[in-house]
Parts: structure tokens; C-alpha cells; sequence
């Protein structure tokens, strides 16, 4: 199996990371699966060179590196796949330019994320600039199974609308570029986190379009939350990893209490990270990879 552990360099690196990378290394290490690093800088304006150099350099000193023949990569060394992937669904007559603004997206009652209704799918515009690119996803149901979750059924025509591969600004969305990435690496093993399984129809889509015929697997993790339940995020001051490095926590200190954080320690105790594959002690291959249903794709 590959699996990938794929960072945005957007922010400091919190204790959700870390959780992040528990799943990722814990869960690889228990079935011997192969881990890549794909550090996910497609986005020109949230990403900065600095918060790179951080996260492989916090990496580094967790030894959450890649094992097993996994590769070290950048997203934004990839330019040429993206462009050979747009030329494909070009060539299929999937991608059309749009202008519509955020403004004209419709709220959806109960998500965070609203829908493209469609305005210039067939209007057929010229791609000038300020204009972005959308693919023109079927409007099927797709079922995937996720390990932690079950079976999943979404339907990203109701969900999302046909998602922007290009921005405006000239920049690869990240629904495109996961796509294309995982499909190049060889990737059939997903471990992220449960923000990210609303995104998880759309992407297979996606992949189907650009010729994907191997199954993916998918494991979405639970997220670690504050007290108070909100999402932690890169600008919570609660627990950026250089404040607990600065406090003299070990790497198996701070592995430690990401995993009592996101429940797979009672408590924080210290754990090595040769000894991460003992906290997923119940997921076998059978009950991972081998489940009742059948691939609709
Ligand atoms: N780069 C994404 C993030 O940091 C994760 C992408 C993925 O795992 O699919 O949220």
C-alpha cells in the first residue's frame, strides 16, 4: 500500500498535525505500507517559504520521514502534471472558463461550503484573464467506502457544483491538484482528517475523469478539538509545536499528547515513534482494505 502525509505549508504547525501524522505513520507502520511526503504549497498566496522550511524541519526532528522507499515531493514542482492533466480533461471537452464570483455561489442549509449553480457552463466564454477554469463533473452519486466511517454516498453536483481547477488568479485549486498528485504518486491508501470527507466524492470523481481505474482506500481520522469543541487551527496560540519544543518536550512527548488529544491515549503519556504502530492494534488488513461492498467508480 502508499500512503501519503500531505501538509499545506499555511501556518505554524499545531498539535493537530501531529495527531495528523500519528494516523499517518501509526497506521502505515501497522500494515508495513509505504509513506510518501507531499508538502501541498500550490497556493501562492497562503503558503510561504518560511512555513516550509518549518514543517521539514519539524518533520525532520519527529522522524516523520518517508519509509519504505516513499519520496519527498513539492507541489509546487509539479506545474507539468497539472498542465498535462487540464490538457486531458480539455480534451475531453470537461473544462469551461467562468466568471461567476463567490457572490453568486448558493449557501447550502446545512454545510460550510456552498454550490456553483452553473451560470457559464454553457456560455461557452473565452479564457481571458481574471476568468477561472471549472470541470464539468457528471451529476452521479458516487459510493466509496471509508474504513473509520463505512459506506459513504456523495453526490458533488448537489454538494459543490463542477469545482474550479484554476483560480482567477492562475492558481491550481487544491481539489485538482490532490487529484492529480495522488493518481501520479501511485497513492491507494488516504489517511486525513474528517474535515476533509465532504471532499472525498468530488475527488473520485475527479480522478475518474483523468483516467483512475485502481480503487483508493480512505481512512478519515478524527480531529482534535478545543475544550470548548471548535476546530483548532493554525492561528489557536493553544498549542503551536515550537512553544512545546521551547517548553523542552521531547518529540515522543509531544507524540505523546497528540495522541491522548485525538483519543488513542487514555492519557499523555510518551510514545516512541518506532512504537506507533501498537495504538492501532485493532485495524487489520481485513478490516481496512477488505470490506463488504463493491467499488462504484
Ligand atoms: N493539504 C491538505 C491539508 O493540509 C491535505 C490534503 C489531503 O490529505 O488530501 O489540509
Amino acid at each position: 500500500m502508499n500512503t501519503r502525509f500531505a501538509p499545506s505549508p499555511t501556518g505554524q504547525l499545531h498539535l493537530g498535525h501531529v495527531a495528523a501524522m500519528v494516523y499517518v505513520w501509526g497506521l502505515a507502520a501497522r500494515l508495513g505500507a509505504t509513506v510518501h511526503v507531499r508538502i501541498e504549497d500550490h497556493d501562492r498566496q497562503r503558503c510561504r517559504p518560511e512555513y516550509t522550511a518549518e514543517l521539514r524541519e519539524t518533520l525532520d526532528w519527529f522522524g516523520f520521514v518517508p519509509v519504505n522507499g516513499g519520496r519527498w515531493s513539492q507541489q509546487s514542482e509539479h506545474d507539468d502534471r497539472f498542465q498535462s492533466a487540464l490538457a486531458l480533461l480539455r480534451e475531453r471537452n470537461l473544462v469551461y472558463a467562468c466568471r461567476c464570483s463567490r457572490k453568486e455561489l448558493e449557501p447550502l442549509p446545512d454545510a460550510a461550503e456552498r454550490r456553483y449553480p452553473g451560470h457559464c457552463r454553457d456560455l461557452n466564454l473565452p479564457e481571458t484573464e481574471g476568468t477561472a477554469l471549472r470541470v464539468r463533473l457528471p451529476a452521479d452519486s458516487i459510493e466509496f467506502h471509508d474504513a473509520r466511517h463505512g459506506r459513504q454516498t456523495q453526490r458533488p453536483s448537489a454538494q459543490c457544483g463542477d469545482p474550479v481547477v484554476r483560480d482567477r488568479l492562475g492558481q491550481w485549486t487544491y481539489q485538482f491538484v490532490v487529484v492529480v498528485d495522488d493518481l501520479h504518486d501511485g497513492i491507494d491508501w488516504v489517511i486525513r482528517g474528517d474535515d476533509l470527507l465532504p471532499s472525498t466524492g468530488r475527488q473520485l470523481l475527479l480522478a475518474r475523469l483523468l483516467g483512475r481505474s485502481a480503487p483508493l482506500h480512505y481512512f478519515h481520522h478524527p480531529l482534535i478539538v478545543n475544550p470548548d469543541g471548535t476546530k483548532l487551527s493554525k492561528r489557536d496560540a493553544a498549542a503551536p509545536i515550537a512553544e512545546l519544543r521551547g517548553q523542552g518536550l521531547s518529540p515522543a512527548g509531544i507524540i505523546g499528547l497528540a495522541a491522548s488529544r485525538c483519543g488513542l491515549l487514555p492519557e499523555p503519556a510518551p510514545r516512541r515513534l518506532d512504537d506507533l504502530a501498537d495504538l492501532f492494534g485493532r485495524w487489520t488488513f481485513e478490516n481496512l482494505f477488505h470490506q463488504p461492498y463493491r467499488f462504484v467508480y
